[in-house]
């Protein structure tokens, strides 16, 4: 009898692992209960709910995205306690700091770019132990390596609130991997998109099954998945590609990373005149953690709370729009969760490094060590 593969979710990591067995001719069954996962667009396709911006090196993504807007670091306004500035007086205020900064990037950004490489052939924890650069960074708080690094008043004045807005997590809680993966975008173009996901599902539409996985049991040749309609699955190997709080409750895997969570409003309103900005963020004092212009003139509005005074910022706001986030992903921590589990179960998603980019790659990765010992099989 032919083995079987199943892929557990249809968000960007497991279209990407479909997408790479179909293309090897690996037969495989898809379960998922809808596409796209964590990128959920408005009604009319334009504004997105959930990830939002791509940079420029994400060249997996960007097969299958229409670039919008560019942020632009000198359109951004920035809130930090009572102040409200801009990007451009930091060069002329930080001149020293901003040059080790941009060493750091720097030289994060071509060790970063080597893992990813490296990370569709081999398990994104195995990839990251490999460098001891970024290995050392994983197990270093990131407030630590501010100070080693000497950067402490650039970063505190204008890196904190893209953190913050990028992780919905304060500074404070990550390690220094999370903090130069949002730095690094100092120097690197960034973009709002919009994703053609038809295209992206285009060859892999017909291997799906429309059902949820509710349990997993490990079973002699492989797992025995539970659906929700109480039927039952045999798969010889899995990739699970669910986001990673769903994923390590179904395995009970133990992890150190915290739940970053936050309340998206879609808004329809003018802004009033002090934050007139292409997108004002906030630093972690503030339960407003960013608002963006939309090219329809309405407004996505990020915050902590799920009642925010939208009356402060905008002159007669509608909420076209509400989503909880929670969790919008696991961060921070220092333990690395391992993307191969055993030779029947690998993991696909956000489980070490957030991002659509590291998702997608990771699902590549998965579907590609088991074409290959499918092959040496
Ligand atoms: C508000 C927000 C903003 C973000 N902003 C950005 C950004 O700007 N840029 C960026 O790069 N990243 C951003 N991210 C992170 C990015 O969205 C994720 O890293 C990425 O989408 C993860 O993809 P995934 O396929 O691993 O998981 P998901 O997208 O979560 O997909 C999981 C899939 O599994 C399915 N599923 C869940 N449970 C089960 C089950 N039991 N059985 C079967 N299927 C199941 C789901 O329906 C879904 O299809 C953001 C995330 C959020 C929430």
């Amino acid at each position: 009898m032919a083995e079987s593969t199943v892929i557990i979710g249809g968000g960007i990591a497991g279209i990407a692992a479909a997408r790479t067995l179909q293309h090897a001719e690996i037969p495989f069954t898809l379960v998922t209960p809808q596409w796209g996962g964590r990128i959920e667009t408005s009604q009319d396709g334009h504004t997105n709910y959930g990830a939002y911006i791509l940079p420029d090196t994400s060249r997996h993504i960007l097969q299958f995205a229409t670039k919008g807007r560019r942020i632009h670091p000198l359109k951004i306004h920035f809130h930090n306690k009572k102040k409200s500035y801009r990007f451009a007086s930091a060069i002329l205020k930080r001149e020293w700091e901003l040059w080790r900064l941009l060493k750091a990037t720097t030289y994060f950004q071509e060790e970063f770019l080597t893992f990813r490489d490296q990370c569709l052939t081999t398990p994104q924890d195995e990839a990251l132990r490999n460098s001891e650069y970024l290995f050392k960074l994983y197990n270093t708080p990131a407030e630590e390596w501010i100070q080693t690094k000497r950067i402490a008043n650039i970063v505190y004045e204008y890196i904190e609130e893209a953190v913050y807005m990028c992780t919905f997590t304060p500074i404070k809680d990550l390690n220094a991997f999370d903090l130069m993966q949002i730095a690094m975008y100092i120097d690197i173009p960034v973009f709002e998109f919009e994703l053609n996901l038809e295209d992206m599902i285009g060859p892999i539409k017909d291997y799906r099954l429309d059902a949820s996985v509710e349990l997993m049991e490990k079973s002699t040749s492989g797992y025995t998945l539970t659906l929700n309609d109480k039927n039952k699955l045999q798969a010889d190997r899995v990739i699970l590609a669910v986001d990673a709080a769903t994923g390590s409750s179904l395995l009970q895997l133990k992890h150190d990373r915290i739940e970053a969570k936050a309340h998206m409003f879609h808004v329809k309103g003018q802004l009033k005149e002090k934050h007139e900005g292409d997108l004002e963020i906030f630093n972690d004092d503030s339960p407003t953690i960013f608002i963006s212009r939309q090219e329809d003139g309405s407004h996505l509005f990020y915050s902590t709370s799920s009642n925010p005074e939208l009356d402060e910022f905008f002159i007669d706001p509608q909420v076209i729009a509400h989503r909880f986030w929670d969790p919008a992903f696991l961060i921070g921590g220092h333990q690395l969760i391992s993307m191969k589990q055993n030779n029947q179960l690998w993991l696909a998603g956000d489980y070490n490094a957030i991002g659509l980019e590291n998702s997608y790659i990771s699902g590549i990765s998965a579907a590609n060590q088991i074409i290959y010992e499918i092959k040496a099989s």
